[in-house]
């Protein structure tokens, strides 16, 4: 007689392998089917190679984070971030708050991480790796046939912890999406989440490369703000990248293949109109037999001084002294509202997260068993959540992991 599992888990990833840590403590017969050669590839280049694993918000802001952030309630009070400093401090692996409320191991290694987990999944689980599932069925006597091209497992329970689709050569390349639909779950489409973003190139020669902090920038549609982030960001050959651009970038990709939008950067968001056109006064009067390029390098980046005054339609050889009102009005407008033509986001395989995935309403948000197939469960990524950076979706596929684990075959 086949041997038949109490539990298979599709995908040794964070939130795979926390699964079966937590099923496998319980005494559940588990074991971990992994399509490459070694787990947790993905979460060893998270954070740079340095693995921020987690964040000190409260659940609440972890929450309000989170696309779908009603859904991990259940998740998040299963496994917290205190939860997940612990945890990680017990197998060997203390942890340091850095800027942001971000959690890294203190050696900075995420390879760390990574065979602490696996050390803990094997006290108590196996995992089979180079499985590559491709397909899964319910058998008549309610367990799952899980098989790859040349072989097969049964279990009474499955996880399908298969990650999301953005990069693909991690193992996570959206395959899971297909096992969960055929169970007759719906799947929203996948689009990139955390991702840099092409920009209409008029300025990007001369912007390439210029690093801002402090900027605000706004995503306009039809001359309304859809989303704003104040921050860090940068521009690069193709458009922009860095924090804020990459917090913006889940709703450029929902909205820019039917909308017109622009990115508009407020260069000076700490000062109101006034007090910038009170400084621009003083700046235009002390610099007066001076031209207006030298002028503006008391007031922005030097390598933004060109496409500046080019956007605000006035020469930078202009002596300071022979500014008109509407020019300086135009100036103003520059500092405040520099708008460049979005184009579209770069492509889901570079995005650090994927927006989109098994729909939220077809899982029990308590149990993160499905609604429609008993004994089938989701955990991490493959769900259709997600979070800006700062260690917040590590901490949910630790957490729907851990609450998988601990909820499954009861
Ligand atoms: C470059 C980069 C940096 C990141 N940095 C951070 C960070 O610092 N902090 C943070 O919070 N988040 C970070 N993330 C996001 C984070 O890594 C993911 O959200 C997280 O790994 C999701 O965990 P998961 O277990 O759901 O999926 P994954 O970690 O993607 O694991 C899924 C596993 O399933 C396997 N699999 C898929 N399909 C099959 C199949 N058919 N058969 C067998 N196995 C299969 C895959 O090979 C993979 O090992 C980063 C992501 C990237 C790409």
């Amino acid at each position: 007689m086949k041997e038949v599992f109490d539990v298979v888990v599709v995908g040794a990833g964070v939130a795979g392998m926390m699964a079966a840590i937590k099923a496998g403590e319980r005494g559940l017969k588990t074991i971990v089917l992994e399509k490459k050669s070694r787990p947790g590839i993905k979460l060893s280049i998270t954070g740079k190679g340095r693995c921020n694993f987690t964040n000190s918000a409260s659940v609440k802001e972890f929450i309000n984070l989170f696309h779908n952030g009603k859904f991990l309630y259940s998740s998040f009070n299963a496994f917290s971030n205190l939860d997940a400093i612990s945890f990680f401090e017990n197998l060997g692996v203390p942890s340091k708050l850095e800027r942001g409320g971000r959690y890294f191991p203190v050696s900075d290694k995420s390879q760390d991480v990574v065979d602490a987990l696996v050390k803990e999944v094997k006290k108590s689980s196996k995992i089979l790796t180079s499985f590559d599932v491709k397909d899964v069925k319910r058998n008549d006597d309610l367990t799952f046939t899980i098989s790859s091209l040349n072989n097969s497992i049964i279990s009474k329970n499955l996880i399908l912890a298969c990650g999301g689709a953005s990069y693909p050569t991690t193992g996570s390349d959206g395959s899971g999406y297909a096992l969960a639909k055929s169970f007759g779950h719906t799947i929203k489409q996948a689009i990139p989440a955390l991702v840099p973003i092409i920009l209409d190139k008029e300025y990007l020669k001369d912007l390439q490369g210029l690093k801002l902090k402090n900027v605000e920038t706004s995503v306009i549609f039809d001359g309304e703000s859809l989303a704003k982030e104040f921050g860090k960001m940068e521009f690069t050959s193709f458009g922009a990248s860095g924090p804020i651009i990459l917090a913006l970038s889940g709703l450029i990709a929902e909205e820019v293949s039917s909308k017109d939008l622009i990115l508009s950067l407020n260069l000076k968001p700490a000062l109101s109109n006034e007090q910038l056109n009170q400084r621009l006064l003083r700046e235009i009067d002390k610099f007066g037999q001076y031209n207006v390029n030298i002028m503006l390098k008391e007031l922005l980046p030097a390598q933004i001084i060109r496409p500046f005054v080019n956007y605000c339609g006035i020469s930078g050889t202009k002596k300071c002294s022979q500014i008109s009102k509407l020019e300086r009005e135009k100036i103003l407008n520059g500092f405040f509202n520099f708008r460049i033509k979005i184009l579209k986001t770069k492509d889901l395989k570079e995005a650090i997260v994927t927006r989109g995935g098994v729909v939220t309403d077809e899982i029990n948000q308590k149990t993160m068993e499905s609604k429609l197939v008993q004994g089938l469960y989701f955990c991490g990524e493959i769900i259709d959540i997600d979070a800006p950076t700062g260690g917040f979706n590590l901490q949910a596929a630790f957490s729907t992991g851990c609450l998988v684990g601990s909820s499954i075959g009861n």
